[in-house]
């Protein structure tokens, strides 16, 4: 049993601590948000009143914030300063791979060993530990977080060096968003050809169109299995939080020069989305706004 420091109970957060409580561990957690402090020591955490007192004698420190900046204030101003010599520290937040790379190299000449492991895998899979985690960071520190991982997780992966989890994330979700638009597309198009949407589903879940956003999240209501569709697209993967994942990815293609034109498309229409109110929605729900737009040029 280690003590583990958790920083960040969100939507992902939330879910995740309680199932290292559960796993045995010692686990004291932090957020901003009081009301999220009261939900895990619910779920068998106990609380703390600041990160930085979070972090004081912990073996392990886990954070799970919304972006880069939160996690290199959390690390540079609570972390650093408060965590025991040798410490492992594992940031499971997606941010962008340079970010990701600079603070790990800043905690490793300070001593402490750092890997980012970001997760695919939504809000249930988070309550459920049944997260993907994509770790970047040497062997010794991947087979050292690998535990600590685990009962959060169905599967959890070497990505490669430091900065490999947030590389494998980012490439991940740009497939993610691209595969989603043009699935909303196909339901609109089939549905404007005339074909049942339930039928179009059975089709082309068995057939070369199928893909997750297809056969596990379709986005039509009553279509496939049961998905935020079924509930307006209230909770699920948030549209912001895509729209945010497609920006990294355009940035990191820049950065190596690499020609991303799917993925680029996937970001001006998650980017409209998102002006248009959507971005509290889940990301399936951009189909209404597709169904919208496609009556555009006819009126
Ligand atoms: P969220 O906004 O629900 O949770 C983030 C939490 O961090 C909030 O509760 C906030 O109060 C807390 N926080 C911010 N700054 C803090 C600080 N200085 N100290 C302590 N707590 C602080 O976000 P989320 O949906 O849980 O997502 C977290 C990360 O996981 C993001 O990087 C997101 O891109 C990624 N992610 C989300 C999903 C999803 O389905 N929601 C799936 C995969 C990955």
């Amino acid at each position: 049993m280690a003590r583990i420091a958790f920083i960040g109970l969100g939507h992902m957060g939330g879910g995740m601590a309680p199932n290292l409580a559960r796993a045995g561990h010692d686990v004291r957690a932090f957020d901003l948000v009081p009301e999220a402090i009261e939900k895990a020591v619910q779920g068998g955490c106990s609380s703390a009143t600041s990160a930085a007192e979070t972090v004081t004698d912990a073996d392990v420190v886990i954070t799970m914030l919304p972006a880069a900046k939160h996690v290199r204030a959390v690390f540079e101003n609570d972390v650093a300063p408060n965590a025991k010599a040798g410490a492992l520290l594992i940031d499971c937040s997606t941010i962008d791979v340079t970010s990701a790379r600079e603070i790990g190299a800043g905690l490793d000449e300070l001593g402490f060993e750092f890997v980012d492991a970001p997760v695919s895998g939504g809000i249930a899979a988070a309550a459920g530990g049944s997260l993907t985690f994509m770790v970047g960071g040497s062997d010794e520190a991947f087979e050292r977080s690998k535990p600590f991982l685990e009962p959060m997780a169905k599967a959890v992966i070497h990505a490669g060096h430091l900065g490999a989890g947030q590389a494998a994330k980012i490439c991940n979700n740009m497939i993610l968003g691209a595969t989603m638009a043009v699935t909303c597309e196909a339901f609109v198009l089939a549905k404007k050809l005339g074909l049942d949407p339930q039928v179009f589903f059975e089709i082309s879940s068995k057939a070369s169109g199928q893909s997750w956003s297809m056969t596990s999240y379709a986005p039509l209501p009553g279509v496939g299995p049961e998905t935020p569709a079924d509930r307006d697209y209230e909770g699920g993967f948030a549209a912001a939080l895509m729209l945010k994942d497609l920006k990294l990815a355009e940035e990191a293609a820049k950065s190596v020069g690499a020609y991303t034109p799917m993925g680029g498309e996937a970001e001006e229409l998650y980017q409209r989305f998102v002006d248009r109110g959507g971005g509290d929605k889940d990301f399936s729900g951009i189909i209404k706004m597709i169904d919208d737009s496609w009556k555009v040029p006819q009126e």
